[in-house]
């Protein structure tokens, strides 16, 4: 009985680790990345802070993405601040206010940065901080500007109806790990998760997959799913972080909303499902006539901003009979 429960456990193990891919989706590869243990704990005080080094970096970033981890008592008042030192002038930004994430684009590049924590505690418990990680990408400049820049006035005719959305409590999603930032929606990115692809996707576990892998892989560490929604190959749309706040999935992220087709969508892999085109074709028809994007010209693939093939080579051929879509849907004043 007792061997048998143990060849029984052994498959059970070999049938997970094929059934959970090594890896979940894929993101920006840095041209920078680090994590570390800063060592900072803070007990029986009801204040404390910490300033980090200053951390010189091997390759020049115009857009920073910092998350921290920290382990917080339940009275404590956290906060991080994040400062950078432009490459060119070598002159320092002033220290900026987070909680745990922090995405920081301009079109010049910077050489260093540094990082500081402050605890308040009325109650003196004890607060850690066990890591933090830091993601650097670079975009060249003209790019970067076309980025930044407020977006030219688009009227849409009419506002479509949103489509049904699948909510976080109904796919099981942890909350985020803090507040967000706000933002402005401006550009609307559209990205393929490449693994799972179509015939790893597991539902809703795959999107709780995602989340986990997003949070709590030392490289990333974010505060959540880093893309506002995902779409399954059936069609079903998944709401991720609020669009109406920065992600995490394509620099510079900060006005950039991130759609993620589940499935591999490269030459000669998964076919492009035509239920998964039309729930992609209706939400973003959504987005653009709720929030006033020009679908003509905000509609990204991430290889538009990345040496990435995302949203696959496939998908991202037929974007310019999606945005033809879009218009006749929404159509322009
Ligand atoms: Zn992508």
């Amino acid at each position: 009985m007792k061997k048998l429960f143990s060849v029984c456990s052994i498959f059970l193990l070999v049938g997970l680790l094929i059934a959970a891919p090594a890896a979940w989706a894929n993101e920006d590869t840095p041209d920078y990345q680090t994590t570390v243990n800063p060592g900072f704990s803070v007990v029986d005080k009801t204040y404390d802070h910490f300033e980090t080094e200053i951390y010189e970096m091997d390759t020049a970033a115009n857009n920073m993405l910092i998350s921290v981890d920290a382990i917080k008592s339940k009275s404590c008042l956290f906060r991080s601040y994040a400062r950078f030192r432009y490459a060119q002038t070598g002159i320092w930004t002033k220290y900026m206010a987070f909680d745990s994430e922090y995405h920081f684009s301009a079109v010049n590049t910077v050489s260093a940065y540094q990082l500081m924590f402050v605890v308040r505690d009325p109650m003196k418990g004890t607060t850690t901080i066990p890591r933090f990680t830091v993601q650097g990408v670079y975009i060249d400049e003209k790019t970067m500007e076309y980025a930044m820049q407020e977006p030219a006035p688009f009227e849409p005719i009419k506002v479509t109806t949103k489509p049904a959305l699948l909510s976080r409590k109904d796919w099981g999603a942890r909350p985020p790990k803090s507040s967000y930032s706000e933002h402005a929606v401006q550009r609307l990115v559209v990205h393929h998760s490449y693994i799972p692809n179509q015939s790893q996707y597991k539902a809703a576990a795959s999107i709780r997959g995602i989340q986990n892998y997003h949070m709590d892989d030392p490289k990333t560490g974010w505060a959540d799913i880093g893309y506002h929604f995902l779409i399954g190959p059936e069609g079903t749309i998944y709401q991720g972080r609020p669009e109406t706040v920065v992600g995490a999935h394509a620099s510079p992220n900060t006005n950039a909303v991130g759609i993620c087709l589940i499935g591999d969508y490269d030459p000669d892999k998964d076919p492009i499902p035509p239920v998964m085109e039309k729930s992609l074709v209706s939400l973003l028809s959504w987005l653009c006539s709720n929030y006033r994007v020009n679908p003509g010209v905000n509609i990204f693939g991430h290889c538009d901003y990345s040496t990435k093939s995302c949203p696959g080579l496939e998908v991202y051929k037929r974007l310019p009979q999606y945005r033809e879509q879009i218009i006749k849907n929404i159509g322009q004043k």
